[in-house]
């Protein structure tokens, strides 16, 4: 049984060495924020910053990017826009991605109690698997008016899923993984990713397992979401339930998502938007970014300055009710990174 190994990371005289891609839209803006809440944390973290051009195909920034991460270990990221009009120019996102074979994106979706929102108590874990499927970008017009596009399931990925969830269920104590799917219809694809996640779930007797069709598990997470504790799924599910729980519990400005592979760590906000018409305005909510960045903190071990961000943030949007027009609230992005960084101040160092 392969163990979830830990992810090296750079480490210069005590300091951490992190690679920061602010992406497009709202993402600068947003890492401006983290940039000055680690500085009042004391966040031992020196920001490598590669900003790459969405308006053209030229792949030095991606390179350079890539480079980066492979020497830091670690990323912080915004979205990079990808113009859907220009078919030539392929996602840098899922590029990089692919390059990293980033093979997990996980989604802590819990709710916060001072959130108002569509459901309450909310605690799921989404896994998903990050660099096939539909995402395979292998689309092709074979004749004039007919398209082909590919969606590539390998067992070697959907068993790393599977084993990645287990394992991370069993860790964390939770009880049950449910497996989503449409292998009545994808027989072969989805298929496989069914199959091998039934095999791998004979070997973690002590966690329940189910599995759901894709469409039925949008309906129940809409009537019933407390039936779901861990959900494993292939790529474009992923995104989509993704968005739907975010859209239960507080929209796209909210949760964070991690992406792992065997030997890197990419952390950004659990939606991926690019935010383009809210950017300049200074309304985008900041605490994804916020909330990535606490993450990121605390797989590079720095659990302290991570708990300190944590408790500020849920006390900013909790307690003072210091909330973006996403959440309902009538505060500035600014208004609730002043009041993260004030607590921040104010709160007792014990170490
Ligand atoms: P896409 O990645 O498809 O371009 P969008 O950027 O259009 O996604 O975002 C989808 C919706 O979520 C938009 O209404 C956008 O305003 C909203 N949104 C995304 N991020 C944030 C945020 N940080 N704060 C507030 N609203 C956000
Ligand atoms: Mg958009």
């Amino acid at each position: 049984v392969k163990k979830q190994q830990k992810i090296p990371v750079a480490l210069y005289g005590g300091r951490h060495a992190v690679t920061m891609l602010p992406g497009s839209g709202i993402g600068p803006e947003l890492m401006a924020y983290v940039r000055d809440v680690f500085r009042y944390a004391g966040a031992p973290v020196d920001f490598e910053t590669i900003n790459i051009n969405p308006n053209t195909d030229e792949s030095d920034d991606l390179i350079h990017a890539i480079t980066s991460i492979k020497r830091n270990g670690v990323a912080i990221k915004g979205n990079i826009e990808t113009k859907s009009e220009d078919t030539e120019v392929q996602s840098r996102n899922v590029a990089i991605r692919n390059e990293l074979d980033l093979f997990i994106n996980v989604l802590n979706c819990k709710s916060y109690p001072g959130v108002k929102c569509r459901q309450s108590n909310i605690d799921i874990v989404i896994i998903r698997q990050n660099t096939e499927g539909e995402y395979a970008m292998l689309e092709h017009e074979s004749v004039h008016g007919v398209v082909e596009s590919m969606k590539i399931v390998t067992q070697s990925n959907s068993e790393r899923v599977a084993r990645w969830a287990f394992e991370y269920a069993k860790r964390h104590g939770r009880k049950k993984v449910t497996i989503v799917h449409k292998a009545n219809i994808m027989k072969l694809s989805d298929g496989l990713f069914l199959e091998t996640s039934r095999r791998i779930a004979k070997e973690y007797p002590e966690i329940e397992h189910n599995d759901m069709i894709i469409d039925n598990c949008c309906m129940q997470l809409v009537s019933n979401p407390h039936q779901f504790d861990v959900m494993i799924m292939t790529n474009l599910y992923g995104s989509i339930v993704s968005n739907v729980i975010c859209g239960l519990i507080g929209g796209a400005g909210l949760l964070s998502g991690r992406n792992y592979g065997d030997h890197y760590a990419v952390f950004e906000p659990g939606t991926r938007n690019t935010g383009t018409a809210i950017a300049g305005k200074n309304i985008a909510n900041p605490i994804a970014m916020l909330n990535a960045s606490v993450d990121m903190l605390e797989h590079l071990g720095h659990q302290q300055h991570a708990d300190m961000i944590q408790q500020a943030i849920v006390k900013t949007i909790c307690e003072d009710n210091i909330q973006t027009p996403d959440l309902g609230g009538h505060h500035s992005s600014s208004d609730v990174v002043q009041r993260v960084i004030d607590h921040i101040v104010h709160s007792d160092r014990t170490w």
